[in-house]
């Protein structure tokens, strides 16, 4: 009797176990959800500004709330809100850094991370490790494909190795302020020492990293550029879903802004990739940003 019990005993926790994995997904979509902004309506979304620089970048959005030291209210509890480039709320409005928030329900090709589209405040993907027991992490929905392009390596005798992937807003923020009272040491004033801390650090929330969307790959110098790991990504990359984000060409660090990295691989899916590689383009030409 208690024989013929076991089997449906089993069948009831099985059953069980689905319904608790699916309230886990729901659970974790809702999570994803509250973290974002939408950008529905957002009229500044299609507005072309000047990439070079955000001085000049006052915002003109609608928002009526009357500044005040609010530099640090953690705006992911808030309304919906359009922009972070309003100067009470992004943190270093004042030396001119005034990005758009970007649209963290985008597709993957499209969800685009640079310094005029920054990520919300606290903004935390849900991870997955990129390769098993590597202890670096990207976006759960990219993992998998870093996986398969870094076994795929592997049977070709070249190892992707991870360096950098995740990174958390926050340790973004630390790694700038820290940056800042560096060049605060050394006599600027904050506006001065923020502005030159930005040249070499990416204002937090505005590195791919910070999504999880990014992968810096063997080595952080530009010297990968001559490796067969290098040769190989460039040959295959695209077949997994990942660009060379910020190619060496003039025109393209124009677009980007940022330097010449043959190591950073950012993820926008295996059709937007090829694309993007057929043309020889930027994620932001893509997009139609620039
Ligand atoms: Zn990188």
């Amino acid at each position: 009797m208690n024989k013929k019990m076991t089997p449906k005993a089993i069948k009831m926790i099985a059953l069980q176990a689905v319904l608790v994995m699916i309230a886990v997904t729901v659970v974790g979509g809702a999570v994803i959800k509250h973290q974002e902004y939408k950008s529905t309506g957002d009229p500044n979304a299609t507005t072309t500004t000047t990439e070079e620089n955000k001085t000049s970048e006052v915002s003109s959005t609608s928002s009526t709330t009357p500044s005040s030291t609010s530099d640090t209210t953690d705006v992911s509890n808030t309304e919906p809100s359009q922009t972070v480039a309003d100067s009470d709320q992004y943190p270093y409005a004042y030396a001119g850094f005034t990005p758009k928030i970007t649209d963290t329900n985008a597709d993957l090709s499209k969800f685009i991370v640079n310094g005029e589209y920054a990520l919300p405040k606290g903004y935390k993907p849900t991870l997955a490790e990129a390769v098993k027991g590597s202890g670096y992490y990207l976006d759960y929905r990219v993992a998998p494909y870093y996986q398969q392009m870094y076994d795929a390596a592997k049977a070709d005798g070249i190892t992707l190795t991870p360096v950098s992937g995740y990174r958390s807003y926050e340790r973004q923020e630390r790694n700038f302020e820290n940056r800042i009272s560096e060049n605060m040491s050394a006599g600027l004033d904050r506006k001065e020492a923020t502005i030159k801390a930005a040249t070499v650090i990416m204002v937090p929330g505005s590195s791919e990293h910070n999504a999880g969307l990014a992968m810096d790959i063997c080595s952080l110098s530009e010297s990968f550029e001559n490796t067969k790991e290098f040769e190989w990504l460039s040959e295959n990359a695209a077949d997994y879903g990942f660009i060379l984000r910020y190619p060496k060409d003039e025109r393209s660090r124009n677009i980007t802004k940022v330097i010449y990295e043959p190591w950073h691989y950012r993820y926008v899916g295996v059709e937007a990739a090829k694309e993007i590689k057929a043309k020889g383009i930027t994620l932001e030409e893509y997009l139609g940003l620039a």
